[in-house]
């Protein structure tokens, strides 16, 4: 998972309305400190509706916990997610450091009676067998857990990466028949319809995670890729459902989004989270939540039954256009194919995102980091004409390159 999903507020009123929290507003509790046991909250009962996740089968809460954040010290946090019914949750070898799985299994060890309700997911970069099952026997440990419900492959950009001649598939049925993972798939935040498109045509990925929302929903080739999964039976989760752009996109088209949003009584950041809900094909979505502000917000979001109108959507639509230049749409292999794979400006594009848009520049620096030596110390010499010219969305590749290189070296 991968995406901070800032959704910061029902209105006051509807928030507290939605969520059954008089007790929040009366006593004064920020909902950012510890204060507000979950036995308060559970007066006003609001739990999460859930989705089948696809040939799984499993029943699993409409919003995934996204663990890309300090879970070692947001344990109230965490008791509060399950208190609403949140029991997906998400997380991955390389989240800080391995800190974030730490987290969710203090939990878990902590909690015993959890674990069979939890639908835990983590991931890993696929590789040779004898290290993925190393990197999952680890991970399982920093769980507190002998089994994940669901392993991913982290962020692939082409099925051929986890396809033959790499055995993943041989991988994956061993691990399910030793009981470490009950369903495989795989997380895709590049090419996303092409790997959706090719998972369809296999009948070993139980479900796949990818980046979906209001700017990318509405492509016939997003569509057909949904529903070649769907007819596989193919669990689908969404993830980085804001949309957040490369360059900072607090700008007046948004303020004038997010005004008409609050006309009808939630917040645009809660809009985006809603109209990927709408469609009935997403089992979840999985969203990073460190802190209980957006926790709530988005809990608030997922359980408010207002439906998005015709309007409501037409506003996210030009909004999308309107901004399209701020927005990576993760159809990497046209500007990789332009640049003659000298750079992965799409995974150079998601470090702007974090950076930019998440405001989260250790992570930023930390994934542009991992890059190859050669491909940072040589970017500013690509010449990205021919990818700018390619890109659908115009994005200024060439300077957005230039100023990767010199904020996040
Ligand atoms: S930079 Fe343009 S072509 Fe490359 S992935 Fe982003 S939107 Fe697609």
């Amino acid at each position: 998972m991968e995406e901070k999903e800032k959704c910061e507020g029902l209105t006051r009123r509807n928030f507290i309305k939605t969520l059954g929290l008089a007790g929040i507003a009366s006593t004064g509790l920020s909902m950012g400190k510890a204060g507000a046991a979950p036995e308060q909250a559970d007066a006003g009962k609001p739990v999460l509706p859930r989705r089948k996740l696809g040939k799984t089968g499993v029943e699993v809460s409409v919003l995934a916990l996204g663990g890309m954040f300090d879970t070692i010290n947001n344990q109230l946090l965490l008791r509060q997610a399950r208190t609403w019914g949140m029991n997906f949750w998400d997380t991955a070898e390389g989240y800080g450091n391995g800190l974030s799985e730490d987290g969710y299994g203090r939990f878990v060890a902590r909690n015993v009676d959890a674990r069979k309700d939890l639908f835990l997911a983590t991931k890993l970069h696929a590789g040779e067998p004898a290290a993925m099952t190393a990197g999952l026997d680890k991970s399982l440990k920093r769980l507190a857990t002998g089994y994940v419900d669901l392993f991913y492959t982290h962020g692939i950009s082409d099925f051929k990466e986890i396809a033959a001649p790499k055995p993943v598939k041989q991988w994956a049925s061993e691990m399910k028949k030793a009981g470490k993972i009950r369903f495989f798939g795989f997380s895709s935040h590049t090419n996303m319809e092409d790997c959706l498109l090719s998972a369809s045509k296999e009948d070993w990925i139980d479900i796949v995670m990818f980046t979906y929302n209001f700017r990318l929903m509405n492509t016939a080739k997003m569509k057909d890729a949904i529903a070649a999964c769907v007819g596989k039976g193919i669990g689908l989760v969404a993830m980085k459902t804001q949309g957040g752009g490369q360059v900072k996109t607090d700008s007046e088209a948004e303020l004038q989004m997010a005004g008409q949003f609050l006309k009808r009584g939630f917040t645009d950041k809660q809009a985006k989270i809603k109209a990927v809900l709408e469609n009935p094909n997403i089992a979840s979505v999985c969203s990073q939540m460190p802190s209980l502000t957006i926790l709530s917000a988005n809990v608030a979001a997922a359980l408010d039954r207002t439906s998005l109108s015709r309007n409501d959507f037409e506003l996210l639509e030009r909004f999308a256009a309107e901004t399209q230049e701020s927005y990576c749409a993760g159809c990497g292999r046209i500007c990789h194919e332009a640049v003659g794979g000298a750079a992965p400006v799409s995974d150079i594009m998601r470090c702007l995102m974090y950076y930019h848009d998440y405001g989260e520049r250790d992570l930023a620096r930390e994934v542009y980091a991992g890059l190859p030596e050669h491909v940072r110390a040589g970017l500013t010499q690509v010449d990205f004409s021919l990818a700018e010219k390619a890109c659908p969305q115009k994005l200024a590749i060439s300077r957005l390159m230039r100023e990767a290189s010199e904020i996040l070296a």
